[in-house]
């Protein structure tokens, strides 16, 4: 049986360039490829040709001879056929095109940079902050340390003193991974001698140790949004730990933890607090003192008022994270029951209680009138 022409098989032409060769023997190779083609033999015969063919007019010293003496040499190539398509380093000719590697099942993933060295984003880290009521309330400024791993600037993450000290690992000849065959199958793995990596390093990076990334406290502004609330997180893009093989760095996430207030709890914008009074001031009326965020205000306590009551200060709350306006504070009053009376207070307090008999309580309103039955 007499042998095509090489350039034949791969159709291409006699002038046909390396890039041209290549990319007719990938289209035919992933034809004709075993693994997509199980049990077939003419498809594997066609592999094998077309690798042969390959392997001859992908070497410039062969191909020349293939050239001026075509099959009918005896020139060392001669026995090609029966080698088929072994000699052929396959990761030459798919190691470039990501998108169709993985259907020989490499699994060498996706690799953003060649000879092994996946890409990666940097770690995120989340660093919780406290921050007091008030600067939750209004926001705020803070600058924190952060102990993190950033890319060394010295070797720029490489690990090698110098980017000569850096070498094409010789066992996968920098894929980081290799290609065990089975067959027709091959199967492949990460490099056990570079471990995945592609290179080897002679030198180490000095600064630090061939690891590319050092620890470094690093000082970082905070802008505290006003209207924070303990659990909110901030998101500081590219303040996480740097990439991996020229990767982005991650990010920093600010959990917020706020800290209680001395006289003020919290509930979504508003702010509460009680505020202590004496009975004669809810009863005659007057003035209390309160504190809010910004300092003291005065609250008018109307004559008659009950213990408990709420008093609603607009916008003396906390501002809406999102910017929907001001909550509000309410105060509740709370009468306080004197106990350390001298005679004469005593004195006036029995004349008043004699003065006022059940009268007293009757005006009061309501409450009494739903107790008054059960000591009947
Ligand atoms: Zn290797
Ligand atoms: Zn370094």
């Amino acid at each position: 049986m007499s042998k095509r022409d090489y350039y034949e098989v791969l159709g291409v032409n006699k002038n046909a360039s390396d890039t041209e060769i290549k990319k007719a023997y990938r289209k035919l190779a992933l034809k004709y490829h075993p693994d997509k083609n199980p049990g077939d033999s003419e498809a594997e015969n066609k592999f094998k040709e077309a690798s042969e063919a390959y392997e001859v007019l992908s070497d410039g010293q062969k191909r020349a001879q293939y050239d001026q003496f075509g099959h009918s040499t005896n020139g060392g190539f001669g026995n090609y056929q029966s080698q088929g398509f072994s000699n052929v380093n396959f990761e030459d000719i798919f190691g470039d095109f990501d998108d169709i590697f993985n259907i020989f099942g490499g699994g060498a993933g996706r690799r953003t940079s060649r000879g092994g060295q996946q890409a990666r984003q940097g770690t995120d880290l989340l660093y919780e902050l406290e921050v007091t009521f008030e600067e939750a309330a209004f926001g705020g400024k803070r600058q924190i340390k952060l102990p993190k791993m950033e890319t060394c600037s010295k070797c720029g993450g490489s690990g090698a003193d110098s980017p000569s000290d850096i070498e094409t690992c010789s066992t996968c000849g920098g894929r980081g991974q290799i290609r065990r065959s089975q067959g027709f199958f091959s199967i492949s793995q990460p490099c056990p001698d570079c471990r995945g990596q592609g290179k080897k390093i002679k030198k180490t990076c000095s600064h630090c140790h061939g690891a590319g990334k050092v620890r470094v406290e690093k000082s970082i502004s905070v802008n505290i949004p006003a209207g924070v609330e303990t659990g909110n997180r901030l998101r500081l893009a590219g303040e996480g730990e740097g990439g991996v093989n020229g990767g982005p760095p991650g990010d920093l996430y600010i959990q917020m933890n706020v800290l209680p207030h001395k006289y003020f709890e919290r509930d979504g914008n508003n702010i509460y607090c009680d505020i202590p009074v004496t009975f004669t001031t809810v009863t005659l009326g007057g003035e209390v003192e309160v504190p809010t965020l910004t300092g003291k205000a005065k609250l008018k306590v109307p004559e008659g008022t009950q213990t408990g009551k709420i008093f609603r200060l607009k916008g003396k709350g906390i501002a809406d994270l999102q910017g929907r306006g001001i909550g509000d504070l309410l105060v509740r009053l709370v009468v306080v029951t004197p106990t350390k009376l001298n005679t004469r207070q005593k004195e006036l307090l029995q004349e008043l209680r004699k003065e006022l008999g059940e009268s007293g309580a009757e005006q009061s309103g309501g409450l009494w009138d739903k107790v008054k039955g059960m000591f009947d």
